[in-house]
């Protein structure tokens, strides 16, 4: 008999939760829209059995993407949640209560900070933002009463990757547990679990998703925090609906091979980047002149395709040449999807401040050819160019 491996993601991904069995050979799980849940008699009802109660506790849809992130992820429960940012609050209510100290990276997504100052503060949580370069000297930032450490890695616009293994091994030895917003990597490329993070955060709106098309999140926890995880989700009235879980799953067959595509086109732009002009420098951890490569080596298996870009500066006509004649990427929020994006970076920092001379700007490489879009951005710099010398 062969040894018994381990199933690679890849494989995960293709085959974790689908329920053909149950439909008729059916390969997809179908959408599944209920609220009310009938049983067959009243015996069903008294005994408490039954495998589904009520649409927002569960439904084939639901339980068949939570079956299936949960084997990709190797942790021990899943909750889906309405959006990305849901997922993020989600996770840090299930481990904080009054009077407890969170600390909370300074790269953290945007409404992930303005939760802790708003939210949080209001329920009597407090919050220290930390260098995410801090690594295992957050242990100075430690008070009695720090609940957990909430890591996000690379950090949202500016991209510094974080020494979770270091940072995880300060919160476990103080009982505080360390929660990660893994959305840039996915499960794919950053092992969140086997790396310390006990809570694993995604926003499926990104790259499980896939398509632009669909707002959802999940939480995955290991054995220790996954009953207190579903207790707050189930407790805040969080479900999912049967059509965002169904575009989720769909999304998660075929990410393997386009998260890909997207690290293989974003190295080529950041690349390309790197040796022009009127480019200062390019934040893109997979790049060896990253200060985050060392880290991102040791710890991740792949990069994906968002990345950031300072440019030398330029006049605001300038810029506004360069991005209005655009021809692939589109200009917006969000990523993951298989369009290519791209926006200037806004973002508050109170500990680490960012330092930039030009604009900041975020690109998300998608699946078009690679040479198309350099030739945009060629054109782009073009017509800034242009400008730049009427
Ligand atoms: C987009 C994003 C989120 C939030 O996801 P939504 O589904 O838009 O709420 C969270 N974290 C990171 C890093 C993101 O980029």
């Amino acid at each position: 008999m062969a040894d018994e491996k381990p199933l690679s993601k890849e494989t995960l991904a293709v085959h974790k939760g689908r329920m053909s069995r149950e439909h008729f050979g059916v390969v997809n799980t179908p959408v599944y829209r209920a609220s009310t849940i009938l049983y067959r008699d009243l015996a069903s009802v008294e005994s408490g059995d039954a495998p589904y109660i009520y649409g927002r506790l569960g439904t084939p849809t639901s339980r068949s993407l939570e079956e299936a992130v949960t084997a990709l992820e190797v942790g021990a429960r899943t909750v889906l949640c309405p959006s990305g940012t849901n997922a993020i609050t989600t996770a840090i209510l299930s481990v904080c209560s009054a009077g407890d100290h969170l600390l909370m990276t300074d790269n953290c997504y945007g409404p992930t900070r303005s939760f802790c100052e708003k939210s949080l503060t209001r329920l009597g949580v407090e919050t220290s933002f930390y260098d995410p370069l801090i690594g295992g000297g957050i242990e100075e930032l430690f008070r009695s009463n720090t609940r957990a450490v909430f890591c996000e890695s690379p950090g949202s616009l500016t991209f510094e990757v974080q020494d979770i293994p270091a940072i995880a091994s300060v919160a476990h030895a103080r009982d505080a547990s360390v929660l990660l917003d893994n959305t840039w990597a996915t499960p794919l490329y950053f092992d969140a679990f086997a790396r310390g993070a006990d809570l694993s955060i995604q926003a499926v709106t990104k790259y499980v998703g896939g398509h632009a098309d669909v707002m959802l999140g999940y939480v995955t926890a290991n054995t220790t925090y996954a009953e207190q995880l579903a207790d707050t989700h189930s407790g805040l009235g969080l479900c999912a609906s049967g059509d965002d879980c169904f575009l989720a799953l769909r999304g998660l067959r075929t990410m393997p091979v386009r998260l890909k595509r997207h690290e293989e086109t974003g190295l080529k732009l950041a690349r390309w980047l790197e040796s022009r002009s009127e480019v200062t420098r390019v934040l893109h951890p997979a790049l060896e002149s990253d200060p985050g490569h060392p880290i991102w080596k040791r710890d991740f298996t792949g990069a994906s395709g968002l990345f950031g870009v300072e440019l030398a500066p330029v006049t605001k006509a300038a810029l506004e040449a360069f991005f209005d004649g655009l021809e692939c990427f589109g200009i917006g929020y969000s990523w993951g999807g298989y369009e290519s994006l791209i926006v200037p970076a806004h973002f508050n920092r109170s500990v680490r401040p960012f330092l930039a001379q030009g604009p900041l700007l975020r690109i998300h490489a998608g699946l078009e050819d690679a040479n198309d879009l350099l030739a945009d951005l060629e054109n782009g710099f073009e017509r800034m160019q242009t400008q730049t010398t009427a």
